[in-house]
């Protein structure tokens, strides 16, 4: 069984050649992925609808997780720790290369926390970083 199999297969969800080669490119790349990046590493019998639900599914599920971009658009990127349905857990830091355009998870790093006013309540955080990259400083 590939990694991908066996992953829908922890996340009891349905084998389907698409969503494994979707899988695949997360599991390939090492970086953030837009939805075109998707579209664009698949097979070309995927169409865009069918792409769109998988990524929600993945999302739903707590196997991608959003990676918010600067330029307003939305990437996503695997879940290293064990995010469940519909939760995810996770503060890392994501960092953006402004010379490769590639956005990657510090699954180190975390977030550091905030405190919020009185009346405010935290759902989510996100913080991007934006520099150049331990690929591109070679
Ligand atoms: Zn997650
Ligand atoms: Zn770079
Ligand atoms: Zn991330």
């Amino acid at each position: 069984m590939t990694v991908a199999a066996k992953l829908l297969k922890d996340f009891g969800l349905r084998h389907t050649t698409g969503r494994e080669e979707v899988l695949d490119l997360f599991l390939g790349a090492g970086h953030a992925l837009a939805h075109n990046d998707v579209e664009n590493g698949l097979s070309p019998d995927h169409d865009r609808v069918t792409i769109y639900r998988t990524l929600r599914t993945f999302l739903d599920k707590g196997i991608i997780h959003r990676v918010l971009d600067d330029e307003g658009g939305t990437k996503y990127a695997l879940c290293r720790e064990t995010c469940a349905d519909g939760h995810h857990h996770h503060d890392h830091v994501h960092f953006k290369c402004e010379n490769c355009g590639q956005t990657t998870c510090l699954d180190d790093v975390q977030i550091p926390s905030v405190a919020l006013p009185d009346g405010y309540n935290r759902k989510e955080t996100n913080l991007l970083i934006q520099g150049v990259c331990q690929g591109c400083n070679k």
